[in-house]
Formats: C-alpha cells, structure tokens, sequence
C-alpha cells in the first residue's frame, strides 16, 4: 500500500494561484486506505476550495488512480466538467497524480505528499518494512529488512549504538538488529546469516526510473483492465 499524507491547504492555495476552476481527483484505493483522497476527503476539499473563493467544476475518484486507463475512463465520464476545468488537484500519491498528468493537458497539482510503501498492522497504523530496492535480500536477513528498518542501512551487523534492543536514532523503535537476531535464533538461521551478510549486492535494479513490462498470461482477466 502507498502510504500518503495531507498537503496542508496553505501550499495547495497556494500551488493553485491564477486558477479558478478547478476539478478534484481522488483515489478509490490506497488513498481512501489511508483516508486521504477517499470520498469524504474530497468532499472536504471540495468544501474548503470553495470557502477560499475557487469553483470546483467536478470531482472524481477513480477506482485506482494509479492505473492510467481507469483513471481516463473516470475522467471521461466527467468529459464537460475535464473541459471546463483550468487545473486537477489530485488526492492520490505521486503516481496517481502523474496518470493524471499523462490523461490532461492542463496544469496539474499534488494534493499529497507520498511517504513510503507501508505494512499495514491495523486500520489507520501504517510502517515502512519495504522500500523496494528492486534486489531483495529478505532471505539473508531472517525476512527482516535492514536496507529499510535501519535508520542507517546497516547490512553487515548493528552500528553500535543501540541500547536494551532499541534503535539509537530512534529509541521508540527496536533495533532491526536486535530483532533480526532474535528472529534468526528462533529459527535455526543464524549461523547461515551470519556467512551470507557479508555478500556485496551489485544494485543493478536499483537504477531509475524502474518498469516492467510484459505480457500479461492471464488474458480473460487483463482484459478487464482494458478500458481503452
Ligand atoms: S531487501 Fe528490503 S527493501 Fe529490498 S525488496 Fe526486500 S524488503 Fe524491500
Ligand atoms: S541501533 Fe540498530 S536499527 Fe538503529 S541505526 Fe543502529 S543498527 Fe540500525
């Protein structure tokens, strides 16, 4: 799940200066998880655009704004409001937005900041365990992630610096060492991680921007995507 917070109000007035007509775009997915850009978010923003003086031409909230044709389809069902429209603030993380981007030739604004790809361990309490390093050393590491729950990236042991278990930079949080040696005892992996963390990793994945593009196998089931 993408995690996203609120951009304040301040910055969006202020990001929409010399507009005045502007449509909202939300996301029926991540979003609404995390209570962002879901149906009552943009209903707020709505409310609140409109107490600031702007005309809200439309609003729409795509099944998952990420997902380029979904989100023209949407928008497409808006098609006078779209035309009518001199910007689109979008509710959605950095990728909704920029299917947004790709959709309209208009000028197009960021309504969230995008954090992190997050665990979810109950409603409403997000972590970031992944950060998708495209090179996933997870079986190295007793299926704790050190490149991400480490404030400092150790891959080769701890730093030092923890105390009782928990993390120096951040005390509230444990320490990943503490909690992958843990793991590994519990599992009879130690001796075998211990070997293995020493290995290099060579990063070649890890260069942006990142795609993947394939042939989907299942072509009854993409084809529900196809809205084109
Ligand atoms: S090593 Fe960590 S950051 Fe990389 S893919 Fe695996 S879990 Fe994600
Ligand atoms: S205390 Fe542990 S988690 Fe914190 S920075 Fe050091 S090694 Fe990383």
């Amino acid at each position: 799940m993408t995690i996203t917070d609120k951009k304040a109000l301040e910055e969006i007035l202020a990001a929409l200066e010399g507009y005045e007509k502007i449509f909202i775009v939300g996301c029926g997915d991540c979003a609404t998880v995390c209570e962002t850009g879901g149906e009552y978010e943009v209903e707020e923003m709505k409310k609140a655009l409109e107490a600031a003086g702007k005309t809200v031409v439309g609003t729409a909230i795509p099944e998952s704004a990420c997902e380029v044709l979904v989100t023209k389809k949407e928008l497409r069902q808006h098609k006078e409001a779209v035309e009518q429209a001199e910007a689109f603030l979008v509710l959605s993380c950095g990728a909704g937005t920029q299917a947004v981007t790709a959709i309209v030739e208009k000028t197009v604004i960021p309504g969230l900041d995008t954090l992190f790809l997050g665990d979810t361990l109950r409603k409403g309490q997000f972590y970031e365990w992944c950060s998708a390093c495209a090179e996933c050393v997870l079986a190295d590491y007793a299926g704790i992630c050190p490149v991400t729950r480490c404030p400092k990236g150790q891959l080769h042991g701890p730093c030092g610096g923890s105390q009782e278990g928990k993390c120096e930079v951040d005390p509230e949080q444990d320490c990943v060492w503490a909690l992958i040696y843990e793991r590994a005892r519990k599992t009879g992996q130690w001796d075998a991680i211990a070997q293995r963390m020493a290995t290099p990793r060579h990063h070649k994945r890890s260069t942006r921007p990142r795609k993947r593009v394939f042939e989907p196998r299942r072509a009854g089931l993409s084809a529900a995507r196809d809205v084109e």
